[in-house]
């Protein structure tokens, strides 16, 4: 049993577990100053002001921590982050006047990395990855999102199926990984079809024992010029069967009722959502599916930002997530991100906080956290300052510490 106790501000987010991440107003946060918090591995047992904790408590293990905030895990529910190769150079051209068409002509563009992503070793993979999430871990995150989709080719995806497993195993219990299977990320110019590649790759190792052993959720890139809607509902009938739960990269480019298929599937989650008509928002509002934003990619490639409001104001559950790949969105940091969302896409302090916590762990199934309240896991972050305000108020400011 772990006693920390003297902490500038404790935020529970208690109320906004209440509310199943819906619908938050700024006391939502639940803000304990000098708190304290008592847990054993599996579970809180306490949360108050430290002057109130129980005389049981008063002799166990405990650390002081004036001047820290603690708060429910960070958590970033979508990330591509197992990748070969470097795009820099894309940017680059990219700023000097290239268009999408030049970069590819010059051997850019996702073939790039897919090139790169199959050369690589399993165990470089792995390596590249590894020192990624280290670098993430220091921003205070403790559960992450990883899709495979940067092979495109049967023994490819195995591949980095296996690499995030691997890392899966590496990283327990200190950073949870949710292993996404998204071999339906684009179709290489060998096939005919999307339909012939998704038999031929997808649908084949989706019989294969080993991912099926090792895979939390499935994924695919639901746009015009990728795959089609038939590709969809093929894919999420299947997975329905084999009672993997889905999630779908949806109306980034145009609405083209991703959302709507999201919500008809159960999906855990319903990522980018550009284009979102009314009537996918309103949809999602009813339902379980986590509306992910993810405006590092749209404030990267210089688009309009999600209409957060639309999804905040009908009762969307909504999260944040950085969507960190090597292409369209080259940044690991999800408190940067928060940074960038916040005003600009109108998040209250709860709605912001409740993105990258409680909301951003439902779009993971981790239903035993995101709030700081007796019973749940203790999974939280913690920040060297004496206010929430700071963190994402200094953007590109790193507060996190480990204990
Ligand atoms: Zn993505």
């Amino acid at each position: 049993m772990k006693c920390i106790k003297n902490l500038s501000q404790l935020v529970t987010l208690a109320p906004a577990l209440k509310k199943d991440g819906r619908n938050l107003v700024p006391n939502d946060l639940d803000i304990i100053t000098d708190g304290a918090i008592v847990f054993n591995e599996q579970e809180i047992l306490w949360v108050g002001k430290t002057t109130d904790l129980p005389v049981q408590y008063h002799n166990i293990d405990t650390i002081s921590k004036p001047g820290h905030v603690l708060t429910p895990e960070l958590v970033d529910a979508h990330t591509h982050l197992v990748f070969a190769g470097d795009r820099s150079h894309e940017y680059t051209m990219r700023l000097n006047g290239a268009d999408y068409q030049t970069i590819a002509n010059n051997g850019g563009g996702i073939l790039n990395t897919m090139q790169a992503t199959l050369m690589a070793s399993e165990d470089e993979l792995f390596a590249l990855a590894k020192s990624r999430i280290e670098t993430i871990q220091l921003y205070g995150i403790g559960s992450l999102e990883i899709k495979s989709g940067y092979a495109l080719t049967y023994d490819g995806e195995l591949k980095l199926t296996r690499v995030i497993n691997r890392l899966k195993q590496h990283f327990a219990p200190k950073i949870q990984i949710h292993n996404t299977f998204m071999a339906a990320h684009a179709v290489p110019v060998t096939f005919k079809s999307s339909s012939e590649y998704m038999d031929q790759v997808v649908f084949k190792l989706l019989a294969n024992k080993e991912v099926l052993g090792c895979i939390d959720s499935v994924d695919i890139f639901y746009e015009q010029g990728y795959f089609t809607t038939d590709d969809t509902y093929n894919l999420f009938k299947h997975c329905q069967n084999l009672n993997i739960p889905v999630r779908i990269h949806a109306d980034e480019f145009n609405d083209n009722q991703g959302a709507i298929i999201a919500c008809e599937f159960k999906a855990l989650s319903a990522d980018h959502l550009l284009c979102t008509g009314l009537d996918g928002v309103s949809k999602l509002a009813q339902s379980n599916t986590v509306a992910v934003l993810l405006p590092g990619t749209a404030y990267f490639l210089g688009k309009p930002l999600a209409n957060a409001k639309a999804f905040l104001s009908s009762g969307c559950k909504v999260a944040l997530a950085s969507d960190f790949n090597p292409g369209s969105c080259h940044c690991d940091n999800l408190i940067l991100i928060a940074s960038i969302a916040a005003k600009n896409m109108g998040f209250n302090i709860a709605e912001l906080w409740a993105a990258i916590t409680l909301n951003a762990a439902c779009a993971l199934n981790l239903k035993q956290q995101g709030a700081l309240v007796p019973g749940l896991k203790p999974r939280f972050s913690i920040f060297q300052t004496n206010s929430i305000d700071q963190v994402t108020y200094n953007w590109g400011k790193n507060f996190a510490v480990t204990l």
